[in-house]
């Protein structure tokens, strides 16, 4: 992937954090403006996004972090029911 030039750009956030995503370098403009860069993900994947959803707080992971919390909601469900059924035993 071909890295851009960083002058011009809204903010220079490279090597920040946001959330999981470490930003690594720009790699595109849109028309309006609007500036993908790519990141780094805790998980080892490297992912583009937009700057304005990670800066803004929409965008936190390459995706695996929703993956996760949706793992960890089934696995609480388990366990509530294990605790239920527990209770009715007595
Ligand atoms: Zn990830």
């Amino acid at each position: 992937m071909n890295s851009i030039p960083k002058t011009g750009y809204m903010r220079d956030i490279t090597g920040q954090r946001f959330g999981r995503l470490t930003a690594l370098q720009p790699v595109s403009r849109g028309k309006n403006g609007a500036v993908k860069w790519l990141f780094k993900c805790d998980c080892g994947t490297q992912h583009v996004a937009l700057a304005a959803n990670v800066l803004g707080g929409r965008t936190k992971s390459c995706g695996c972090l929703r993956r996760e919390s949706s793992t960890l909601r089934s696995r609480e469900m388990m366990l509530r029911r294990h605790r239920e059924r527990r209770a009715q035993n007595g």
